[in-house]
């Protein structure tokens, strides 16, 4: 039986490329991370062999003694993680848990109310071409245009006059917590079920530095592969009570088999999640995020016309707004790209850029505390990119500056060439 390298060169010299990028390049994508050699083990085995239709116990297929028990440890380990009574650990994805969520709690036509796409919501929350927007019926609330902050007050009013059957809270691009209190209210108070997505920030809710929206909400969904730096797959959480309904959504209402490899390789992130060394991982995201934030909060950078949304961060990421910067938010990231470090443009709420340019940065600290950076590190990086966004940067001295950091911080070191 032959290795990759004999059987497709081609594909392994892909690997061989994107493990060199991975290691020679900061990356900050928010919504990325580095998975431990563990979980790249788990997931690159025999048990993607295995189909497993139905449940631990309940399977329509034989031979599944040994993955039952992979997806019950999965199943455990993530209910004692969040403090949960249900657990689904099959979704493929975090837009496939998404989309059984809303399957188990609502018809097609019902009204569903989660944060507009362009103020930091995601595509499954009532994007128009994708399936919420399609099947549901979608109202949006927004960020306060001045603060740029959620106004509890003003999603009420909205929710009451709007009567959404499924309230969501949740986001991909949103620099603070979210008042999940506050959000149960308004659910109770006009008769909605809450669902609420942490895909973005149930690492940090795991390590206990985050609000926790299990105790809140009827239903929470997730992925594992942002702050968690687990494999890229989703998870739900609920109350007992929609157990039933939401297994059925996710299997076989949504997905057929399920990836018994990827669960398997859950398990043992969310083992991993429980654990001290994590916690202070996550303690390293937020203090680098924040480092980011108040130093391009600078008056040298804002008078480049650089700033940061909402002032600041409580989370894993930092929002630049660059409406006043001659930068817009494509050229930023070609800037930083060529500087070495990989972020995504973003729109910032009222963006007057068109959204393939946008007039923001999604800057992201999870990956680079995986790999071991502490605060002298991100001052460094917060210093490289600010340098760069200020305008008129060396991008070559700015690209030796962060291979120096990449080559002390060296990414899968004992990693095979494939
Ligand atoms: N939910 C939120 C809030 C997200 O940010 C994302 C990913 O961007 C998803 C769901 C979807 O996850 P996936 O890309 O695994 O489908």
């Amino acid at each position: 039986d032959q290795g990759l390298a004999e059987v497709d060169p081609e594909i392994a010299a892909v690997l061989d490329g994107e493990l060199a990028r991975q290691r020679g390049t900061l990356e900050m994508i928010a919504s990325e991370n580095f998975v431990p050699r563990a979980v790249l083990q788990a997931q690159g085995s025999v048990l993607t062999n295995k189909y497993a239709e139905g449940y631990p116990g309940r399977r329509y297929y034989g031979g599944c003694e040994q993955v039952d028990i992979a997806e019950e440890l999965a199943l455990s380990r993530a209910k004692d993680l969040f403090g949960a009574e249900y657990a689904n650990v099959q979704p493929h994805s975090g837009a496939t848990a998404n989309a059984a969520v809303l399957h188990a709690l609502i018809k097609p036509g019902d009204k569903i109310m989660g944060l507009e796409l362009a103020h930091g919501g995601h595509l499954t929350h009532g994007m128009k071409i994708n399936f919420s927007g399609k099947l549901y019926e979608v109202a949006a609330y927004g960020v306060d245009p001045e603060t740029m902050r959620l106004d509890m007050d003003k999603v009420r009013e909205q929710a009451l006059a709007e009567r959404p059957d499924v309230l969501i809270g949740g986001w991909s691009a949103y620099p603070r917590h979210l008042d999940f209190e506050a959000f149960r209210s308004i659910a109770d108070e006009v008769g909605a079920k809450l669902w609420v997505d942490m895909a973005h920030f149930a690492g940090l809710v795991a390590a206990g530095l985050h609000p926790n929206p299990v105790p809140h909400a009827d239903v929470v969904s997730s992925t594992v592969h942002k702050t968690i730096g687990g494999p890229r797959s989703g998870f739900i959480l609920a109350r007992e009570e929609y157990g039933k309904k939401l297994d059925s959504a996710v299997f076989p209402g949504q997905q057929g088999g399920p990836l018994m490899h990827v669960i398997a390789a859950k398990a043992v992130s969310f083992k991993l999640a429980g654990s001290e060394g994590f916690k202070a991982r996550q303690e390293r995201v937020l203090s680098g995020a924040r480092i980011i934030a108040d130093r391009l909060t600078a008056d040298d950078v804002r008078a480049a016309g650089v700033d940061v949304l909402t002032g600041g961060t409580d989370v894993h990421l930092v929002l630049v707004d660059l409406r006043k910067s001659d930068l817009d938010g494509q050229q930023a990231e070609d800037l930083l790209h060529a500087a070495g470090i990989t972020v995504n443009r973003n729109a910032v709420p009222f963006d007057p850029r068109p959204p393939r340019v946008t007039s923001g940065l999604r800057i992201g600290t999870p990956a680079l505390a995986t790999r071991g950076f502490g605060d002298t590190e991100f001052t460094e990086v917060a210093e490289i990119i600010a340098t760069a966004l200020k305008g008129g940067a060396d991008v070559d001295a700015l690209r030796a500056r962060v291979q120096r950091l990449a080559d002390d911080f060296p990414l899968y070191p004992d990693l095979q060439q494939y």
